[in-house]
């Protein structure tokens, strides 16, 4: 039994503790202590060059062990001294497989002299919080952490085990700690599914709230070094073989090429939900894709939008280029870097031998850029769940009524993709909104809106519930 103590009308009182019986914290409390973590994990630099996620992962696990965890619940581990994750377990009942939460500690370069403030100082101002990992993605350990220990204190018993892994090597592909976790301790993180606050999106627009984005697939990210040889030669006296024209007029062709148009379970409810949002003429043509077969006016009108069209089909862009050694000399290699996003169940090598196919040219060498290392080829949609939309859609109707929640496939790429390959589903869940015209993440003075950081601290105390007790 332990003691605890607790300020009734200013006077103390000593509670026996009970299991069950715990105190609760109020939400004032925990919007409180979130702000205390919150800011010193943005206090503590987690960055590639200098920083350290052990130093992070440690500070959380002494709050962890302050709150009640037992030392054998809450361990700090990692490939290296500086790049160390946190793994804690809330013990349930043991009725169902754990459910394990992901988000990263690492935080993206900040230099002071391209900021208007220190960027590892947390500031409040104006009603955004300020500092390096404000939206990308100390909220999000911050939120987590709070309920952690809030579920722990008032002796939450959850129909199954919460597992919260804190990691490294998000943003710099270096010793990935969700990667490392998975090869190294899979026993530690085994889940049966998998909710990261660095996917998905929950979206805002000049204070009004749009949409609850539940990521559940995301495309694959690879480049491909494309490289084209000729002899070279004195510019003086040209011939037919110029390594920079070859590579353009291939380049041109990529231009021009359009991969297939391919939907999933999760792209076919997210444009199904969407068209519902935008209605007009944008939501009848996604209507109007989802019909089989799509309509093909429809389908190059939403095309057009590379933002739609991006939910729909693989691309492949050039994003960068070198060529030529001298100003008076016929080049002798150009190269281009072609970055692809891939519709997930689509190889590398597949989008390879596509590009061999576009270029068309045996002059062409093209060679993947080996990217984080993972199995990211295996990178299925995850199924939407009943259980898991159903909590969501729970829980949003009381705290956000009217706003809907769509299913969506993520563009870019999370650390899910990594737990996807490993053959767990995984859901993008961030619990608190943000502006889409202000998306601050990995640039300068980052920043997140006050109010909605506490929202995603009652979000997720009461999503972690509805998940963990359905009734
Ligand atoms: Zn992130």
């Amino acid at each position: 039994m332990k003691i605890r103590f607790l300020m009734i009308g200013g006077i103390l009182f000593g509670v026996a503790v009970v299991g069950a019986t715990a105190l609760a914290m109020t939400n004032e409390a925990a919007d409180r202590l979130a702000r205390d973590i919150f800011k010193q994990l943005i206090e503590i630099n987690t960055t590639d060059s200098v920083g350290s996620t052990t130093v992070a992962a440690e500070a959380m696990a002494a709050r962890l062990h302050d709150a009640g965890y037992p030392a054998s619940d809450v361990q700090v581990l990692g490939p290296e001294p500086r790049r160390g994750n946190l793994v804690a377990r809330l013990r349930g009942t043991g009725e169902l497989k754990p459910i394990l939460m992901i988000c990263h500690l690492d935080v993206v370069e900040a230099r002071r002299e391209d900021w208007s403030m220190d960027p590892f100082q947390f500031i409040e101002k104006d009603g955004y919080f300020y500092g390096r990992g404000t939206g990308d993605i100390k909220d999000g350990d911050a939120i987590l952490v709070t309920t952690m220990i809030r579920l722990k204190q008032e002796g939450y018993q959850p129909d199954r085990d919460l597992i919260l892994a804190l990691t490294a090597g998000e943003e710099s592909g270096v010793a990935n700690g969700v990667d490392w976790l998975i090869k190294n301790h899979r026993d530690l993180i085994d889940a049966e599914f998998i909710l990261n606050p660095d996917a998905g999106d929950f979206e805002l627009e000049h204070g009004k709230k749009l949409l609850v984005g539940i990521q559940a697939s995301e495309k694959l990210y690879q480049d491909y070094d494309l490289k084209v040889t000729n002899p070279g030669g004195h510019s003086s006296q040209p011939g037919k073989a110029n390594a920079i024209y070859e590579l353009a007029e291939g380049l041109t062709r990529l231009e021009h090429y359009q991969f297939p148009f391919e939907l999933s379970e999760v792209t076919r409810a997210y444009f199904a939900r969407e068209a519902e949002i935008v209605g007009e003429e944008t939501g009848a043509d996604m209507k109007a894709i989802l019909k089989t077969p799509p309509d093909e006016a429809a389908m190059t009108r939403l095309s057009a939008e590379p933002f739609y069209n991006g939910r729909m089909r693989t691309t492949c862009v050039a994003t960068m280029l070198n060529a030529g050694h001298s100003r008076n000399a016929l080049p002798a290699t150009a190269r281009a870097n072609v970055n692809c996003r891939v519709l997930p169940g689509h190889s590398t090598q597949e989008i390879q031998t596509t590009l061999e196919k576009i270029l068309g040219d045996p002059h062409f060498t093209i060679t993947p850029v080996k990217y984080r290392g993972a199995g990211v080829d295996a990178n299925p949609p995850t199924p939407l769940r009943a259980d898991v939309i159903g909590a969501l859609e729970k829980v949003s109707a009381q705290m956000w009524p009217g706003v809907p929640v769509i299913p969506m496939m993520d563009a870019g790429a999370s650390d899910s993709s990594l737990t996807r390959a490993a053959g767990i589903p995984s859901y993008g869940v961030p619990g608190f909104f943000y502006d889409i015209n202000d998306d601050r993440s990995h640039g300068r003075d980052e920043r997140l809106i006050v109010s909605y950081f506490y929202e995603g601290v009652d979000f997720y105390y009461r999503f972690l519930k509805a998940l963990t007790s359905p009734d």
